[in-house]
């Protein structure tokens, strides 16, 4: 098995499940609260640490309570935390996050320390980087330290893994360095300018990121499952029908789920089909970190 190196953001999420979401300058009461840790880059790396990965996060939080905290929980993981460290001066990551009772959400995050990850971070990690392991990226930390640490990663022939959430568009020169890429459909569309609203629409998304240079598409479909392709091969990857609860995270429980099918070895169709079924399972409980599954589950 291959090392996984994860880079990315750490929040703490603050989640109130209530019968419907807040509109503007609407008070809604009756909810439950509950505080998990959370972030994608968090989430991805408890997501592929439960599976089985051999995970090294790469992450900046807060000298605060908050901070603390979310590094005790990365431990408790079995996530290797050397390159977690805490910022002096920035807070840590909070996301505010309203879900309502048929398992949608709106989130809002203010990134803090997050916002403090810089490329001379990814240099002093870069120490782990081992031609043959993945790096798994998303994009809430700042997009030179992204496109640095792909750049720098691909390099030293590691499998650069971009989840391009939340959604934004990316400079050109990023592409060619990404062994894979993994948007819904709203970052799908985006990226490419093709609205995703079935297979053959995601088709024609994905082609066109095949074109600007990556290796491996794959776009989630929420309850569709995913699509896989690439220059030679376009697989439809299905999941099995359950009843959603909260779908928080299900992108980073696919995400982690993902580079620790393809670091074990599998198929490509394997490993997504393995993302889907861990994925499946994260959206019937609620929560971020506190849904992902564990090995035994799937
Ligand atoms: P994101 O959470 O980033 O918006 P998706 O909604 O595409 O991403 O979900 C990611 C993956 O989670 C899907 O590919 C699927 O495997 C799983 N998933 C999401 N929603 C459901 C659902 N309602 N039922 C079963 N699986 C789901």
């Amino acid at each position: 098995m291959t090392k996984i190196t994860i880079i990315g953001s750490s929040n703490t999420d603050m989640v109130i499940k209530s019968a419907h979401l807040p509109a503007p300058g609407e008070t809604v009461l009756g909810g439950d609260f509950f505080m998990n840790p959370g972030g994608k880059g968090a989430n991805q790396a408890v997501a592929a640490a439960r599976l089985g990965g051999e995970v090294h996060f790469v992450c900046k939080v807060g000298k605060d309570v908050f901070g603390e905290t979310a590094m005790q929980q990365f431990k408790n993981e079995g996530i290797h935390t050397r390159f977690v460290t805490q910022d002096p001066l920035a807070p840590s990551g909070i996301a505010l996050i309203n879900v309502d009772a048929k398992g949608e959400n709106c989130i809002t995050v203010a990134s803090g320390a997050n916002n403090s990850l810089l490329p001379s971070d990814i240099d002093a990690a870069s120490e782990i980087f081992e031609a043959g392991d993945f790096v798994l990226i998303q994009l809430e930390t700042p997009l030179e330290t992204v496109v640095h640490a792909s750049a720098l990663a691909s390099k030293k022939r590691l499998k650069v893994v971009l989840n391009p959430a939340p959604a934004a568009e990316l400079p050109t020169e990023l592409f060619p360095h990404l062994y894979a890429i993994t948007p819904n459909e709203t970052e799908a569309e985006i990226l490419t300018g093709v609205a995703v609203t079935d297979l053959l629409t995601a088709e024609k998304a994905a082609n066109i990121l095949l074109n600007k240079g990556v290796q491996h598409v794959i776009i989630t479909l929420g309850a569709e499952g995913a699509l896989y392709k690439t220059a030679y091969e376009t697989q439809h990857i299905p999941v099995a029908k359950v009843v959603a609860q909260d779908t928080t995270a299900a992108g980073d429980c696919f995400n982690g789920a993902l580079v620790v099918g393809l670091s074990e070895g599998m198929s490509w169709p394997d490993a997504i089909a393995f993302a889907c079924k861990a994925a499946s399972i994260s959206v019937t409980r609620l929560g971020a970190q506190a849904s992902m599954p564990r090995l035994n589950e799937l």
